[in-house]
């Protein structure tokens, strides 16, 4: 997920670091925010693990976080 380093988190705004398992926002293909591991539900960290595991984080060519089913 390094393509959304410097984002922070929605809730408490801690900064992006690539450890546990953040979870993106994603809305429509995009990524909206995301949220640190200690601000997440169970059953939100449960889908950090499955977005990790089915998403690839891009930019758009607006510079927009983007989700992307891996494979594509
Ligand atoms: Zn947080």
């Amino acid at each position: 997920m390094s393509a959304i380093s410097g984002a922070k988190c929605r809730q408490c705004q801690r900064r992006y670091h690539d450890r546990g398992a953040w979870n993106a926002v994603v809305e429509r293909g995009v990524v909206v925010g995301v949220l640190c591991p200690r601000c997440q539900t169970p059953a939100e960290n449960a889908e950090a693990e499955i977005h990790d595991a089915t998403l690839h984080y891009d930019r758009d060519g607006a510079g927009r976080l983007i989700g992307r089913p891996k494979g594509e």
